[in-house]
């Protein structure tokens, strides 16, 4: 018998802290997907140095609901969804220098937020009991009016109605 590789769930979260430790975004090679690091202050790929580089956003945020806290993990289109601003916008608000050492105050402000994420669960998150967990989906609860028609925003209802 095959077990379930991956399931998916809803969950809603209050936003208490975003987690810097490995900055909010990283820089990868579009061609092989290998993470760039810089050498002597150039991004470019070992593997392929003809290749241009790419930012990838990757916010990892605390949510907590009744049950306690999670960490949830968003790439570029979910990361920013919520925070509304391109990642283009806010490498060159904050500038290329040392952006990752302090977070933009865009996402900043996440902290308070309301969202439903919707999470892929795998196999390893159950087996390490690693709560760390990519959203696939992503509504900001705090301002509705912002996603009319959103099917998820559907799906919460419905979910809501169930916890209540
Ligand atoms: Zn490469």
């Amino acid at each position: 018998m095959k077990i379930l590789q991956m399931i998916r769930c809803i969950c809603k979260a209050n936003i208490v802290e975003v987690l810097n430790g490995n900055g909010w975004y990283y820089i990868c090679c579009p061609n092989c997907a290998r993470t760039v690091r810089p050498v002597e202050g150039k991004y470019s790929c070992t593997q392929c140095p003809r290749a241009d580089i790419q930012y990838t956003q990757r916010v990892v945020v605390r949510g907590e609901d009744d049950s306690g806290t999670t960490t949830f993990t968003l790439f570029n289109k979910e990361a920013e969804q919520i925070i509304g601003v391109p990642i283009q916008t806010l490498l060159s608000e904050e500038g290329e220098k040392q952006p990752m050492k302090d977070l933009p105050t865009a996402i900043k402000n996440l902290i308070g937020r309301q969202c439903a994420f919707q999470i892929k669960v795998t196999t390893y998150n159950m087996t390490h009991g690693c709560e760390e967990y990519t959203v696939t989906r992503v509504t900001d609860c705090s301002s509705p009016s912002t996603t009319p028609n959103n099917p998820m925003e559907e799906e919460n209802r419905k979910k809501k109605q169930k916890c209540d």
